[in-house]
């Protein structure tokens, strides 16, 4: 439990249990930030199934090799160099070969690029929450460490472009989170003060700590996150991105 006041409140959810204090300062929230991958959008589940799309197509053309070690190697080189490299076949290819054969390497981007179209989906229940956060006259942002195009074409394919007052990605401050650049950019171009604003990510060192530095309420994202759910020491953890309006709700009244 994370004090921030002077008195304690108990809020049981249908769902959820959540404890929390409450104070002055909690009660004039005005904006929440989100993060993009992990947290609007289910980017894990679109990983995977494009990466099996591309190793599947790699293998209709003669790349010999079993689907589950193809798959464990291709994670195993997103590990090392991150989940956005754009040489992954290549490097794929140069491991498994020796050298990189085009056709091969032209049927993973393409059965890549294919997939994705289809799984660019944000998690059950994003639209009525930001509908919903929108009716509370909240104004809505985003802050993502990815490139403004990638963060763009992701908000645009799961259509929820039009919910944000303000965007940040990398390109508009080249920090990523926890900096304060990108949580200073969003709050000042959404004319308010952090400790107004509540930030949901699924990234307890980038997203919780970041934001909070600031004074930010904090909600962790546990639906999006692939690690440990224990110590994400933000003031809420949310199991389903739909509990964020009852939280406002919660610190407004
Ligand atoms: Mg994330």
């Amino acid at each position: 439990m994370v004090e921030k006041g002077g008195f304690f409140l108990k809020l049981y959810a249908r769902s959820t249990e959540f404890i929390y204090s409450k104070n002055q300062v909690l009660s004039m929230v005005s904006a929440v930030i989100f993060d993009c991958d992990n947290t609007l959008m289910d980017y894990m589940r679109m990983k995977r199934v494009t990466c099996e799309h591309a190793i599947e197509a790699m293998m209709d053309v003669g790349l010999e090799m079993e689907k589950r070690a193809a798959l464990d190697l291709l994670y195993n080189l997103y590990k090392k160099d991150g989940l956005d490299d754009h040489t992954i076949f290549q490097r794929f290819l140069r491991r498994v070969e020796g050298k990189i054969d085009h056709k091969k390497l032209a049927h993973a981007i393409v059965a890549y690029r294919r997939a994705r179209i289809g799984v660019l989906h944000s998690y059950p229940g994003t639209k009525r929450t930001l509908i919903a956060l929108k009716e509370r006259g909240l104004k809505l942002g985003v802050v993502s460490d990815a490139s403004n195009l990638k963060l763009w074409t992701r908000l645009t394919a799961m259509s929820l472009d039009d919910f944000f007052e303000v965007v940040v990605g990398f390109d508009d401050t080249q920090t990523m989170k926890p900096a304060r650049q990108p949580f200073y950019l969003a709050v000042s171009e959404l004319g308010v003060a952090p400790e107004e604003c509540v930030m949901i990510g699924d990234m307890p060192q980038r997203d919780i700590l970041g934001a909070k530095r600031l004074g930010m309420t904090t909600c962790f994202a546990a639906y999006g996150y692939e690690g440990s759910r224990r110590n994400s020491r933000a003031d809420f953890v949310l199991n389903s991105i739909s509990e964020v309006p009852r939280i406002v709700d919660a610190l407004r009244n």
